[in-house]
């Protein structure tokens, strides 16, 4: 009978855990949110507990999981499975041995891997990157992850950290960046900086722009997606948010284009929902720097598997290292 993994991602308020086959299907899913004020060992005991019962679940009909991958937001020590910085989540992370607790409490083994790379494998084996070679995966949403497919493997470097996309320097002269850098494509086109960008625009426009209207006239609730409502709706300084949000997202993803030359790039994260607001100006962008890598043969396509790509990516890391 086809194996099962489990998955587990890890996100700011939520933990999701899956059993996943070989197909990338997921046969039961449970989500949990996780309070913002969880030390990190309660957090990891809810993980287990979701495990514990997941494992258990009559709804598997007797198909047993044999190994369990996780995906967490942060940096990590992929070969001893030890979390090292992990900025979003209450708790300290720096050096817990995740692996270790997870594998003696369940006594399966365990693989950790960084949440976007999960992301980046799902979608490359079963989303909108599946037939591809070569790969960028991009996940944008409060910051900007990224992972890299090579030969058809998640290339991981030296260390594990290589696919950090969002801290590609775009404007060596732009705003600080949360790594300590300036200028990252994070610190210029991730949530914070389309809010920040909306928000002058608002108060610099003397009404010339509905923005706020989109948020109830409450400027703390204007968020990237409002502004790409904007957008859709011709809403001209929205419109001028997004091109200059894709035009960053383009140079970024022109660098990477003259790196690797990748056939396929998938953007995902709630950023990207945005849609042709976004991607127009990104595509407008390549077609304008990129002057070496086949930009006709590549694929710049949304990402397919929405939120459960991060489970799934994590189960299936597990099965590939078995
Ligand atoms: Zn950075």
């Amino acid at each position: 009978m086809d194996k099962l993994s489990l998955g587990v991602d890890l996100g700011g308020s939520h933990i999701s855990v899956a059993a996943v086959d070989s197909s990338g299907a997921i046969l039961l899913k449970e989500v949990a949110p996780l309070s913002r004020n969880e030390e990190h060992d309660r957090i990891i005991d809810q993980m287990i507990d979701m495990l514990r019962s997941l494992r258990q679940n009559p709804g598997l009909n007797g198909r047993q999981a044999d190994r369990i991958g996780v995906g967490v937001p942060g940096v990590i020590d992929m070969d001893r499975g030890v979390t090292l910085f992990i900025p979003n989540l209450k708790g300290e992370w720096r050096g817990v041995p995740l692996k270790d607790r997870i594998e003696g409490a369940l006594d399966m083994p365990m693989v950790l891997a960084n949440d976007v790379r999960c992301f980046t494998l799902a979608e490359f084996r079963f989303g909108a990157g599946k037939g591809s070679t070569h790969m960028v995966g991009l996940a944008i949403g409060t910051g900007i992850g990224g992972g890299l497919i090579v030969n058809g493997k998640v290339h991981t470097g030296l260390d594990g950290v290589a696919g950090e996309i969002g801290h590609i320097i775009i404007d060596v002269n732009g705003p600080r960046c949360g790594c300590g850098s300036y200028g990252c494509m994070e610190a210029l086109a991730a949530s914070p900086a389309i809010v920040s960008m909306a928000v002058r625009a608002v108060r610099q426009s003397a009404g010339a722009t509905k923005i706020a209207e989109y948020a109830e006239g409450d400027l703390n609730k204007v968020t990237a997606e409002t502004v790409a409502r904007a957008a859709r709706d011709g809403d001209f300084h929205a419109v001028e948010i997004m091109d200059r949000v894709g035009f960053y997202l383009g140079v970024g993803i022109s660098n990477l284009l003259a790196l690797l030359s990748p056939d396929c790039v998938v953007i995902g994260g709630g950023v990207a929902k945005a849609g042709e607001v976004l991607f127009e100006p990104i595509r407008k962008t390549l077609k304008a720097t990129v002057h070496t890598a086949p930009l006709d043969k590549i694929r710049i396509a949304a990402a397919q598997l929405g939120t459960d790509a991060g489970v799934i990516g994590a189960a299936t890391w597990a099965m590939a290292s078995a």
